[in-house]
This record gives structure tokens, C-alpha cells and sequence, in this order.
């Protein structure tokens, strides 16, 4: 059985989830040692049981290790089964980090499949579910992978309760991807998310944007929801001819409205200035559709820790070549 050093590189649940997704895959058991044990609560959160409880679920698998703050876990799967399935993280733990242990493996099974996720929508350590929509499930799309996804109820930290669903088709014909351009922006979008918090900070997280960005009226968005406790993110969303990027901060007690509103104009303005397609967190979270297709490559930003240990990750589970070359001072080409 192949054995992961789950403490490798950036040390994270990312190295849990991809071990996961792969073993399913390829239909390889695996076993993940040392996970997460560098973090302040080491071991799985509920986030991560969730993940391994929908990949038990979606293929069948034989685990052990499967408690809270557990820290090695054997995974044997079974064939992976399309279905209708729903997965309650039950606190605001990322429900789209759930989607994306199990994504991939579900767009290979025979039909279509049907996902109802709750808890976390939009906690700011993980893809929010706008990311997935507007900026991941677009980009995947370009190789030939589709699904279509609905909200219905937002989730912040701490008090989780969201809720959204995902279509996930079978595939028919892949691409290998091609994401090396960005083009002309064509379009740009400020969304001003919050729950349960005065409107007067939604209104100064745009000012920023108009005043610091001079983007005009109709390109800001003020979304005053529900949800089940209160939460706050801004979202900056530029619409380019080849990619959507997608740049996010979450509010924070403590942190002002201006202060977040900086945080993600600071993080838009590098992305934009690189002119590289692809952004920090879609970089890492493209390899796993590329690397269960037909390869590809993209440029990017300076690699981040979780794209590298990604990377390192995929070599040693499925044997496949992924490269990272440094083409100037910000910009690099990554191959699969
Ligand atoms: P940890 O073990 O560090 O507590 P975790 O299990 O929550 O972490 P990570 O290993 O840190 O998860 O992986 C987080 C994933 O979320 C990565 O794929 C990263 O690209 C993505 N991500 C984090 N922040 C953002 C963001 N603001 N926008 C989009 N994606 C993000």
C-alpha cells in the first residue's frame, strides 16, 4: 500500500484530500500518516471526517482512522458509485473542500450525480462558494468537465448552517488544458456579501473599491443575506477572455471594513500586474481535474507551499510528471 507522509511540505488537509481523491481514482488503497500534525489542532477536524466520510460513502471503502484528531488513516476504496448523495459538515467547516475530495471521481462514474452540501459557504480559508462557481467550475470546464451548482443558504464562520447543490455530469470527451493567456478583461465585479452585520460596512468595503480601484457603480454589488449567524466577505470578480479570477477576504472583528477592502485590492492588483491567468488558489486546485484528464498546463503566480506539496503529492500517488518552471521574475509554467 502506498504510504503518505501527510506532515510533508505545506503540512495541511490538502495533502489528506488529494490522497483521497487519487486513491479513488485510480482505485489504489492508501494510508495517510502524520496528518496535520504541525497544526495548532492536529490531527482531522470535522471538515476532514466529512471528507473521508463522503469518500467512504461514494465509493465503498474500507477505512480505519476515521475519529476526530486522528492522525493516520487507511483508506481502501471500492468502486466509485454516481448517486444522490448529502454531506452535513455540521459546524462551518468548508463544504467545498468536501466537494472537491469527491469531484473528480463522481465526473468518471457512469452517470450524473446529485450533491447537497451544508455547513461552510463562505469561511475565507477555503474556496467560498462563489470561487466554485464563477472562477473553478468555468476553468474546468475547459477541459470538458461540467457541473452546475445552486445556493441556498450562506454559511460564515462560526456558525456554519449553508447549503448548496452541485449536478455533476459524467464525462464525455477531455482536453487537455490550455490556460496560458488571460486575454482582455472583459468584465469586472465587486460583491459586497453580509449577514447580520450594519449595512454601513458592505457600503465602505465597496467605497474602497470605487475610490482606490476607481471601478464604477454598476460594477459594485451589495448582497445583504441570511444566514444562520452573521458574516461578511468581499469578493473581487474580473472576468478575463480566457479565466475568471476571483480574489476574496472574509471580515473579521477587529478588522476594518477599509482594512479588508485593502487585503483584497492589494492581492487583486498583484494577480492583475503579473499578467498571468491563473491566481494563487486556482493554481493548486487545477492540478487534480488536469492530472485525472489529459494534462495540460497553465502559468501562474510565484507557486504557492500547497501547490508545491499538491504537486509532490500527485507524483508519488500517481506516478504522473508535473513540472513547475520559473519563466521570470513572478511567472511560472506549470506542466502535466
Ligand atoms: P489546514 O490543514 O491547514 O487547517 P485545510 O484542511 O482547511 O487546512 P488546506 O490544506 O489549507 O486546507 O487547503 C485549503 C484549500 O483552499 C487550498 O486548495 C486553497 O487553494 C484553497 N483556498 C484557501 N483560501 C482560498 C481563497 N481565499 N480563495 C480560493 N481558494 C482558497
Amino acid at each position: 500500500m502506498v504510504v503518505v507522509d501527510g506532515s510533508q511540505g505545506e503540512g495541511g488537509g490538502q495533502i489528506f484530500r488529494t490522497s483521497l481523491t487519487l486513491a479513488m481514482q485510480l482505485g489504489q488503497p492508501v494510508q495517510i500518516k502524520n496528518i496535520r500534525v504541525g497544526r495548532a489542532k492536529p490531527g482531522l477536524l470535522r471538515q476532514h471526517l466529512t471528507c473521508l466520510r463522503a469518500a467512504q460513502t461514494v465509493c465503498g471503502a474500507e477505512v480505519s482512522g476515521a475519529k476526530p484528531g486522528s492522525t493516520e488513516v487507511i483508506f481502501k476504496p471500492g468502486k466509485v458509485e454516481a448517486g444522490e448523495y448529502r454531506f452535513a459538515i455540521g459546524s462551518a467547516g468548508s463544504t467545498t473542500l468536501v466537494l472537491q475530495t469527491v469531484l473528480l471521481p463522481l465526473f468518471f462514474a457512469e452517470r450524473s450525480s446529485e450533491l447537497y452540501l451544508e455547513g461552510g459557504t463562505h469561511n475565507g480559508f477555503a474556496p467560498s462558494y462563489d470561487f466554485i462557481e464563477r472562477c473553478f467550475l468555468p476553468a474546468i470546464r475547459r477541459m470538458g468537465y461540467q457541473a452546475e451548482v445552486a445556493l441556498e443558504r450562506f454559511g460564515f464562520y462560526p456558525s456554519g448552517g449553508g447549503a448548496w447543490r452541485i449536478l455533476v455530469e459524467p464525462v464525455q470527451e477531455l482536453q487537455a488544458l490550455a490556460l496560458t493567456e488571460r486575454g482582455e478583461v472583459l468584465s469586472r465585479q465587486a460583491v459586497a456579501t453580509s449577514a447580520h452585520i450594519p449595512k454601513h460596512v458592505t457600503e465602505r468595503e465597496l467605497g474602497q473599491v470605487q475610490k482606490r480601484c476607481y471601478w464604477a457603480s454598476h460594477e459594485l454589488q451589495q448582497r445583504l443575506v441570511d444566514s444562520a449567524g452573521p458574516g461578511n466577505i468581499l469578493s473581487l470578480q474580473v472576468a478575463s477572455e480566457q479565466v475568471t479570477e476571483v480574489v476574496e477576504v472574509v471580515g473579521e472583528k477587529q478588522v476594518t471594513a477599509e482594512r479588508v477592502a485593502g487585503r483584497a485590492i492589494q492581492r487583486l492588483k498583484s494577480y492583475l500586474d503579473s499578467g498571468v491567468p491563473v491566481g494563487e488558489y486556482l493554481a493548486d486546485q487545477l492540478l487534480l481535474p488536469m492530472v485525472c484528464g489529459n494534462g495540460g498546463q497553465f502559468r501562474t503566480l510565484t507557486p504557492s507551499q500547497h501547490l508545491l506539496t499538491n504537486i509532490e503529492v500527485i507524483k508519488q500517488l500517481a506516478g504522473v510528471k508535473v513540472t513547475a518552471q520559473q519563466e521570470s521574475k513572478r511567472v511560472w509554467r506549470i506542466s502535466v
